[in-house]
């Protein structure tokens, strides 16, 4: 079926052409998805005289469901304060004016010029984003490397799923999210779901979960919350912050006392068990129960509900992932889910909940500082051969692996006047100039405030987004880009899905696509002959540019994603004569993708977070979404209905840690950690640890979360510990002090089962 109708009013039903240019008295109807997150929900978007409206649409991911984010997308193609002019200041401390697109890009060309004649060409840094189509993803790391000729290009997916890539590469030797669809989670028996909240986050998703349910299934959650979806589990444990490896470490002690572990599984198909069992050895149930505050009760009844169901997932997400040790608390569930024998069979798996919209596919095709598109490695000789024969250059002319995401956006500016963060590698050079494209770090990124600083250093910044976000309105040059329904391109969804997404209405006038953006800089800078800005051709280039990698594209065709609802990767290229791949929906059932085809058990080591609460800092913070927010919500803080849900940000405190400071509901607080103050509104819940704060991230400004978090990096992964610090709460109008009802560095307020008795070891380095 053709994915865009254009039928008449009252006629819903009949198909026509397209839908971009609606004639009057005409309704268009396009098939295409959410512009938002990781689900990729299918809609239908009916143009009526030019009023955009999503209709419901039945595709297989989402049957139809989606969440007020999705039913009210529509409003971001008419807001009034969308850019559709690039912006240009003269000098620093000029304001932004409009300007012709010639002019933005001849000064943007001339800027990078200056900067890599002076400085280098590593001085120029691209910054892109987990929500770009991977047309746009491919593009971005090409003209980083061929265009640009410099190896800092990193994004702001390093600030989401990078934990879990890593672990799944070395457990599994390939990263895919979840490794089956979504139609295989009602066939758990069990499912034992980490640090994650989809029925806030991916509310459609929760139809899976409800049929497992119907089915006899248990769900246990672990997270310090108990979030809606906490409320509807089996069991929910509770854990303190920061504390997610010793639960999975707990847990496969257990299982190992009680012999609940697959041997033919473990001997069969695995490598390494003997160094993991030695490890959990340790970690008896009252022994966790001290470190995580989860009952040793509790742990048990997980534990025996896993070990002795015939089928079983672990899914994993931000929680245990965003954190300085999120790739071994990755593993160390990954370690669990292998040890019972619960991957590749029907209905068990290891999966990880992926976040944002194209979390998947923006990672596989060459975003990241150290990727190659179809997730080739830079820093492999036959990797970057088979890329640069692709992109008809000499091997050697391909730059190294550049700085991730954090540690770039540290580095912006001269080093001279750089107060960089503590660890930072101050040997490596500076960005001088920065171009950001579909993301908004100013917001998003980790002590923000200082993030902030080093963006205003730069000496230009270029800013492509749809409205003028945090970052744009620091920049010397903004361009007004196309958003997601007046433009095409695919994204993989968190099952590994390639879904297409059709134009539905055209771009205003004067706002090009990302594409057109990058093909028309990279003329001005003599390397136009590399670039095309036809997103189809983009992909063909995709396409043959993955063949033979791990995330293997070169069989998917636009045509074959819309006859098919989407193709799972990986997806080789059958050839002239060949039968045509069917994608891969499972992953795993008969090997692994490493070497000799067997999984990898990886020993961790149970360590700290970076910071821990203290007389100073006496409580846990973490962060997080809600449900009427994305991201840095520079899109759905525009969204009128979105707004009134969620308006401002609000800090869950528990009731008797507020009793105890005489915080009230609705009253503003101070919260404040070693790297900044934020301004909240109280809002008490019990659903939160008494010795926890929750504070949501969508908002820039004195309500920004990321004033307050900790830019402490995972030495594998180098994502930032989002999800833990501490910090203290000052009730508006007094002074941060210990005394306010903080006696004993706010222990008093903790019951028995949530503090942590025993001293954590120090850090034991990367295992
Ligand atoms: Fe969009 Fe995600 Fe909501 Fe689906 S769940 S409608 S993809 S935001």
């Amino acid at each position: 079926m053709t994915p865009t109708h254009r039928i008449g009013i009252g006629d819903a039903e009949r198909i026509g052409r397209r839908a971009a240019t609606p004639a009057p008295d005409t309704v268009t109807a396009t098939e295409t998805h959410c512009p938002y997150c990781a689900l990729q929900c299918g809609m239908r978007l009916v143009v009526r005289n030019g009023a955009v409206s999503v209709a419901v649409r039945d595709f297989p991911t989402n049957k139809g469901g989606l969440c007020q984010k999705g039913w009210s997308a529509a409003e971001l193609l008419s807001r009034l304060d969308r850019l559709t002019a690039p912006l240009m200041r003269t000098a620093k401390g000029e304001p932004l004016r409009p300007v012709s697109w010639d002019a933005a890009l001849d000064r943007t060309a001339a800027e990078i010029r200056r900067v890599q004649d002076r400085h280098g060409r590593e001085a120029i840094g691209v910054f892109g984003g987990g929500g770009l189509t991977n047309e746009k993803a491919y593009l971005l790391g090409k003209f980083a490397r061929v265009g640009l000729q410099t190896p800092n290009i990193d994004y702001n997916g390093r600030f989401c799923m990078s934990s879990a890539a890593s672990a799944s590469l070395r457990a599994f030797g390939i990263d895919r999210g979840l490794p089956f669809p979504l139609e295989d989670i009602p066939r758990a028996e069990v499912i034992l779901l980490v640090g994650a909240n989809p029925a806030e986050t991916m509310p459609p998703i929760m139809q899976y979960f409800e049929a497992q349910k119907r089915s006899g299934g248990s769900l246990i959650v672990v997270d310090p919350r108990r979030t809606p979806t906490a409320r509807s589990s089996t069991l929910h444990l509770q854990l303190t912050p920061g504390t997610d490896m010793a639960v999975a470490i707990g847990l496969l002690h257990i299982a190992l006392r009680d012999s609940l572990v697959d041997c033919d599984f473990i001997a069969d198909r695995t490598r390494g068990f003997d160094a993991v069992r030695r490890d959990a050895a340790s970690f008896w149930p009252d022994r966790v129960e001290r470190l995580t505050g989860v009952p040793a009760a509790v742990l048990e009844q997980a534990a025996r509900l896993l070990g002795r169901a015939k089928s079983a997932m672990i899914l994993t997400a931000r929680g245990p992932e965003q954190q300085a040790k999120g790739v071994d608390n990755t593993l160390a569930f990954i370690n669990l889910a292998l040890a019972l024998g619960m991957i590749g069979k029907p209905g068990s798996g290891w999966g990880c909940l992926t976040g944002q919209g194209n979390g998947q596919g923006a990672r596989e095709h060459g975003q990241k500082a150290d990727q190659l598109p179809g997730y080739r490695r830079i820093d492999n000789a036959a990797d970057r051969e088979h890329v640069a024969g692709v992109w008809g250059i000499q091997s050697d002319e391909l730059p190294g692996p550049g700085m991730s995401a954090y540690e770039m956006l540290d580095s912006l500016g001269s080093p001279a006047d750089a107060p960089r963060s503590a660890g930072s590698d101050r040997t490596r050079a500076s960005v001088r100039a920065l171009l950001v494209i579909g993301s908004n770090p100013a917001v998003s990124a980790p002590n923000s405030a200082h993030v902030r600083e080093r963006l205003k250093s730069l000496e230009f910044l270029a800013v492509s987004d749809l409205f003028l976000s945090e970052t744009a309105e620091l920049a010397d040059v903004v361009f007004p880009s196309a958003q997601w329904a007046e433009e095409e391109g695919t994204m993989t969804n968190l099952e590994g899905r390639v879904l297409l997404r059709r134009r539905a209405a055209q771009p205003p006038e004067g706002v090009r696509s990302d594409l057109e953006l990058l093909a028309a800089l990279a003329r001005r800078l003599g390397r136009g002959r590399y670039f095309t800005d036809d997103p189809e051709s983009v992909f063909d280039e995709l396409r043959r540019a993955s063949a033979g990698g791990a995330a293997d594209y070169s069989g998917i065709t636009w045509r074959r994603i819309e006859a098919e609802d989407g193709v799972f990767w990986p997806c080789p290229d059958a050839g002239e004569h060949g039968q045509e791949h069917p994608g891969s929906p499972r992953l795993f059932e008969r090997r692994f993708a490493t070497e000799d085809g067997r999984a990898r058990f990886c020993a961790v080591r149970y360590r700290p977070s970076a910071e821990e609460p203290d007389a100073e800092f006496p409580l846990y913070l973490t962060t997080g979404r809600v449900m009427a927010q994305y991201q840095s919500g520079t899109q759905t803080r525009r969204v009128k209905a979105l707004n009134a849900i969620a308006p401002e940000p609000r800090l869950e405190i528990h009731p008797e840690l507020a009793r105890r400071l005489a915080i009230e509901d609705g009253r503003r607080v101070r919260i404040a950690t070693r790297r900044g103050e934020a301004v909240m509104t109280a809002r008490l819940t019990a659903t939160i640890r008494p010795d926890t704060l929750f504070a949501p991230f969508h908002w820039p400004g004195v309500g920004s979360a990321n004033l307050l978090t900790n830019p402490a990096l995972d030495p594998v992964s180098r994502m930032p510990e989002f999800k833990v610090c501490a910090a203290r709460i000052i009730p508006d109008g007094t002074e941060p002090a210990t005394s306010q009802g903080l006696e004993n560095g706010g222990a008093a307020a903790i019951p028995d089962v949530c503090r942590r008795t025993e001293a954590i070891p120090g850090p034991q380095g990367e295992s």
